[in-house]
């Protein structure tokens, strides 16, 4: 579970969760009420998340032989699973990563 980076507290898994669920990468620390942002701690591990669910379903569809509705409970199922785990893969920064990721290009030029 990720830390805050001011005052080093864990963060609960249900405010990542809420937080990314909301859109947005922002959030205050409910200790020190410093703005922190959430980052992907790589973004491999997070693209493998995203493509996972999609791939077990594949899969499962093909090997157990399921019909729709089978795939119309495992699809929820998937996802809330997925949910459950990506909150232990988030760090939070002080920084905005997107605008890290352009001060990186501006360096490079
Ligand atoms: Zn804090």
């Amino acid at each position: 579970m990720p830390n805050c980076e001011n005052c080093g507290r864990k963060w609960a898994w249900k405010r990542i969760v809420l937080k990314t669920l909301k859109f947005t990468n922002k959030a205050n620390c409910p200790y020190c009420g410093q703005t922190q942002y959430i980052v992907a701690k790589s973004r491999k591990k997070t693209a493998i998340f995203s493509f996972l669910p999609a791939f077990i379903i594949i899969m499962s569809a093909l090997i157990f032989d399921l019909d729709g509705w089978d795939l119309l409970l495992l699809t929820p199922t998937l996802i809330l699973a997925g949910l459950f785990v990506y909150p232990f893969f988030m760090k939070l920064s002080k920084e905005n990563e997107a605008g890290l990721l352009s001060r990186e290009t501006a360096t490079k030029k």
